[in-house]
């Protein structure tokens, strides 16, 4: 199954998928982490994104679809995808779907977590992730536990792009250009609405529920 994972900057995608990638055994496609990889390289590619990710905007939707290419072309991944923060706007969704036919392949479900602006600055803000494992925290709601040995203080960092105006700014973009590509699965039928203000194991049984059903 490939399924996608939506909701606001902050709503809890990358710490639902990371528990939903363990348990069914699917690869996880972050267009965020994709492009930070890009910015940590320091490119010329790396730097031009670094200002527009930082300014709250969105890159060009052709740079983002030749790196999805890569990956739902890849017979490895086939069938077993994991979308976290893409598509953001109708035209990707449009050009996902392309794709997806080119390649035999589609959508089965789309988690849509709903969370309260209120709800995310606070999430933002206290938003921690450790640098070795890519483990996501928070210092307010989800601290880290010493019996993560790996995610020690040196490595737990803060995203340069995690503060209340970048996130005011993120959420205005998502609202304007991401909220319509809700209408589109919709029609498809696709959409599962979930509470994402709820506790973060809540949220997870909740999607698990839905995606036990599909493999059935
Ligand atoms: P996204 O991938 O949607 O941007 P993250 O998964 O990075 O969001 O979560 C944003 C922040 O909110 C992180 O600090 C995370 O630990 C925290 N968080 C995620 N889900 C919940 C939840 N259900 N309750 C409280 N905090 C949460
Ligand atoms: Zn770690």
């Amino acid at each position: 199954m490939n399924i996608i994972i939506f909701g606001p900057p902050g709503a809890g995608k990358g710490t639902q998928s990371d528990f939903i990638v363990k348990k069914f055994n699917l690869f996880k496609l972050s267009t965020g982490d994709l492009l930070r990889e890009e910015i940590n390289k320091k490119t010329t590619l790396g730097i031009k994104i670094k200002s527009i990710v930082n300014s709250g905007s969105l890159v060009s939707d052709e740079l983002i679809n030749s790196l999805i290419e890569k990956i739902v072309s890849n017979i490895n991944y086939k069938n077993r995808i994991i979308f976290d923060g893409y598509p953001r706007n109708l035209s990707q969704a449009e050009n996902l779907n392309k794709l997806l036919l080119k390649y035999e392949q589609k959508i089965d479900l789309v988690v849509r977590l709903k969370v309260s602006l209120d709800v995310i600055k606070k999430r933002i803000t206290g938003r921690i992730v450790c640098s070795k494992c890519g483990k996501i925290y928070n210092e307010f709601f989800n601290p880290p536990k010493d019996e993560h040995k790996c995610c020690q203080k040196d490595f737990l960092k803060k995203r340069d792009d995690d503060n209340v105006d970048v996130a005011i700014k993120r959420y205005e973009t998502y609202e304007k250009s991401t909220e319509p590509v809700l209408d589109y699965y919709n029609k498809m039928n696709l959409v599962k609405n979930v509470n994402g203000e709820a506790k973060i194991d809540v949220i997870c049984s909740e999607i698990i529920s839905f995606l036990n059903i599909i493999e059935a």
